[in-house]
């Protein structure tokens, strides 16, 4: 029977680390704070946004809201972000995606300086992370490493197969498993033989946007499996890309949906910022 990886307990931790760390900052006259810029009303984002405040609440980060009315203009947006490069006290910007089709995504990743940049999204932190410099790692992918790390599952030297190549979820995924020394295969829509690939996988991360698309057949015994994908079914209830009830008793450990790596992206989200206000400031909370 597969171990679950409990993604609420271990992103707790990460939260309660984060509190002390900015409690530590606070003594020394520096409030960690994060700009969170909303454009529109989506019930989705608004549900990220909602969670991502109130993450900063508990760890003791300052949030300031930004909730831009759905008309807002590209030039409008950028100029906010412009102001807020220049803003020494606020430390964290996050522009809620997706953004309205009058703006232009890429632009707005761009614009937000990338020492603000604790998405993780500008071509500059996505550079560092692929040439092992420092730099803001993607939230969802660093937090699926410190879910495996915090789980005594070891990285070094096995197998990783990473099915999903997006910006977001898994190109980052494959290049943070490499720097782990894990030998990763990136596997996409146009992969063949993709059962037997994943297979192979000491370490499966699964990352396509399919309800309950990888079943026994896909899984090697003792294998760990990451499930990044959420998909609301009938009425309230959750589940991820992996048909849970069917790989585990194959399986050796696996992330549950909800809580596996869900509850991580904010946890780490909160990571960034602390650690892009001491970079900015020159004020370390160790010290
Ligand atoms: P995208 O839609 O951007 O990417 C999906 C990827 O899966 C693409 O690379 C696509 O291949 C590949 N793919 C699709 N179908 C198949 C298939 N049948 N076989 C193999 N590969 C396939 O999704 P995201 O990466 O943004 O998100 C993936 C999932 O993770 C979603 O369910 C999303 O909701 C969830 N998610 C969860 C987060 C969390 O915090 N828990 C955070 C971010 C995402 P190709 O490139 O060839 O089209």
């Amino acid at each position: 029977m597969a171990f679950l990886i409990d993604g609420k307990k271990i992103s707790a931790q990460i939260k309660d680390e984060v509190k002390e760390t900015a409690a530590k900052l606070k003594q020394k006259g520096v409030e960690p704070a994060l700009a969170v810029i909303q454009v529109g009303a989506d019930p989705a984002s608004s549900v990220y946004v909602r969670n991502k405040k109130k993450a900063c609440e508990y760890t003791g980060i300052r949030s300031v809201s930004y909730e831009l009315p759905e008309e807002t203009t590209e030039a409008e947006l950028l100029d906010l972000i412009a102001r807020l490069n220049a803003d020494t006290s606020v430390h964290g910007i996050l522009v809620q995606l997706p953004v309205p089709d009058q703006i232009n995504e890429k632009k707005v990743i761009e614009a937000i300086s990338p020492e603000k940049d604790v998405d993780g999204f500008h071509p500059m932190s996505v550079g560092a992370l692929v040439t092992g410099e420092d730099g803001f790692m993607p939230c969802t992918p660093a937090g699926i490493i410190q879910l495996l790390k915090r789980s005594n599952i070891d990285i070094d030297g096995r197998r990783c197969v990473v099915v999903g190549r997006s910006n977001i979820v898994g190109k980052p995924m494959a290049i943070l498993l490499l720097r782990e020394n894990g030998t990763v295969t990136i596997c996409h829509s146009h992969t063949k033989d993709l059962k037997e690939i994943c297979k192979e996988a000491d370490i499966l991360v699964a990352a396509i946007g399919k309800p309950k698309f990888f079943n026994h057949e896909y899984i090697k015994e003792g294998a760990a499996i990451i499930d990044v994908g959420i998909h609301r079914l009938g009425g309230k209830k959750l589940c991820g890309d992996v048909d849970r009830d069917d790989v585990m008793d194959i399986a050796g450990a696996i992330t549950p949906v909800p809580g596996g790596v869900g509850p991580m992206t904010v946890a780490m989200l909160m990571v960034n910022c602390v650690e892009a206000a001491q970079k900015q400031t020159g004020v370390k909370a160790a010290e």
